[in-house]
């Protein structure tokens, strides 16, 4: 059976970014495997009748993640045991534990052990920028590449599991024209509120930036959203859509259950969220340069 794991920095990431994905490839068969590096301790919580949840939040997530996994099939969960981190340049990136400021070849061992467990056909992971450049999500990215690296070495840590070869690894992308799309439609709507204001910045930054005379800004120095032609993977998945927004709604500390991202109506949902896109950063299997399946060119 082929397997998928995907490597995230908090729960609620798999969700956001590739809860299509996972419950696409658990009905088709595939084993999913979560490695979720960090318990979330800091994140904001959105819905003040939870605040008293706080200082039990990392075991509040923890069920949160549970209960979003149920709903998108993921066969098994690994915490790798890590604390949040803040935002870049925050003072508790230098917490003991926390994950932006752990061992590097550590946490990379960590990470090696559980591939050489799972024996994964298909790894994903963010991009170098960590997808927005969260130093936990960054460091995430870090750690996979170098776990890739390891893996299959015989002479690395063989009490770690026998070597082993993932075929693929993957970065999660946000399509740039997508997101350009989306803000055009929540001006077009006129929906207001932080997800549309949010959204709107985005694509007013994208806008900007693009307007600059060439060789001010290279398009992948932007921070959110991927160019389209670097994108190799595009995923339709907005058949598994009322999945992906039950999970994100699962993470109920997170994600407000009345925010306009979970309650647009059935056909946006499907287009906002419906599609996922990654860019193939290694194949070890031959596959299309442009690819509607990550599991294209493995054997299902
Ligand atoms: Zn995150």
């Amino acid at each position: 059976v082929a397997t998928l794991l995907e490597v995230h920095a908090h729960p609620d990431d798999e969700s956001i970014t590739s809860g299509g994905l996972f419950a696409m490839s658990a009905d088709r068969g595939i084993h999913t495997v979560l490695v979720t590096c960090t318990g979330g301790e800091l994140g904001e919580i959105v819905d003040p009748a939870l605040e008293e949840v706080r200082p039990r939040l990392a075991e509040v997530r923890a069920g949160e993640l549970r209960a979003a996994g149920k709903i998108l099939g993921i066969r098994d969960i690994e915490m790798l045991g890590y604390r949040d981190s803040g935002m870049a340049g925050a003072p508790e990136n230098a917490y003991p534990g926390s994950f932006a400021s752990a061992n590097f070849e550590e946490a990379a061992a960590r990470l090696t052990g559980l591939l050489r467990k799972y024996c994964p056909d298909v790894v994903a992971t963010y991009d170098q920028n960590g997808g927005y450049g969260h130093p936990d999500h960054i460091q995430a990215h870090r750690i996979t590449v170098r776990a890739m690296d390891l893996v299959a070495d015989p002479a690395f840590r063989p009490e770690l599991g026998a070597p082993w070869q993932p075929k693929k690894l993957y970065y999660t992308a946000l399509s740039r024209s997508r997101l350009m799309k989306f803000a055009d439609q929540v001006e077009t709507l006129g929906i207001t509120g932080e997800f549309a204001a949010r959204i709107k910045a985005l694509a007013e930054e994208i806008r900007k930036r693009r307007m600059m005379p060439e060789g001010n800004a290279a398009p992948t120095e932007i921070p959110f959203g991927v160019p389209d032609e670097m994108i190799t993977a595009t995923i339709d998945a907005r058949d598994y859509i009322d999945r992906k927004v039950g999970a994100m709604r699962a993470h109920r500390t997170q994600i407000k259950a009345e925010a306009w991202a979970l309650t647009a109506p059935p056909d946006l949902l499907r287009e906002i969220w419906g599609w996922e896109s990654f860019i193939r950063a290694r194949s070890f299997v031959d596959a299309p340069a442009k690819e509607t399946d990550v599991f294209a060119g493995i054997p299902i």
